[in-house]
């Protein structure tokens, strides 16, 4: 997938959606995904996109996605980040609040192996840093995806983006 680079400067006191006019203007399209730190900006509420904000600085990327039909590059790390915004909306998470083993703060969490704990604002950073696989926070144990995550085709995809990250390991 070819890549290109732009620069832009929102005005102060931004919101999203002058995010998406500077995507809109640079790519003459805002059928576009807009990604920073792991998270996704979307039509967050105001609340969430202020907690976004705070990482976004001078020189923050902020990587953008056509939008298209999951497909053949379904392997990249890019397309798997994407399906994994979807897929956190698929995962069973607790039914009351409670602490994340990352932030330390009470949040929506996903609960997995050992009482594994995890917000779902902190699990895209953890799954890059343990490389796309479910680690247990606790016993360390790498999980079979069908444990986590619910999608068959997100798992299929995380398969195969496992399969070829090991040949470079
Ligand atoms: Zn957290
Ligand atoms: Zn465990």
């Amino acid at each position: 997938m070819k890549g290109s680079k732009h620069s832009g400067q929102p005005k102060e006191g931004y919101t999203v959606n002058d995010i998406k006019q500077l995507v809109k203007d640079k790519f003459s399209s805002d059928n576009f995904r807009r990604m920073v730190n792991g998270q996704e900006i979307q039509d967050n509420g105001p609340v969430k996109f202020a907690e976004l904000k705070k990482f976004i600085h001078s020189n923050t990327a902020i990587y953008v996605r056509q939008r298209m039909n999951i497909g053949s590059d379904m392997e990249s790390h890019n397309t798997i980040l994407f399906a994994l915004q979807d897929e956190l909306r698929e995962m069973s998470t607790q039914s009351i609040d409670s602490k994340c083993m990352i932030c330390a703060e009470k949040k929506q969490c996903l609960k997995f192996c050992c009482k594994s704990i995890i917000c779902t604002e902190c699990f895209p950073n953890y799954f890059i840093q343990h490389r796309y696989k479910p680690t247990c926070l606790i016993c360390h144990e790498v999980l079979v995806p069908e444990t986590c995550f619910k999608t068959s085709q997100f798992i299929r995809s995380l398969v195969q983006l496992n399969k070829r990250l090991s040949h470079y390991i």
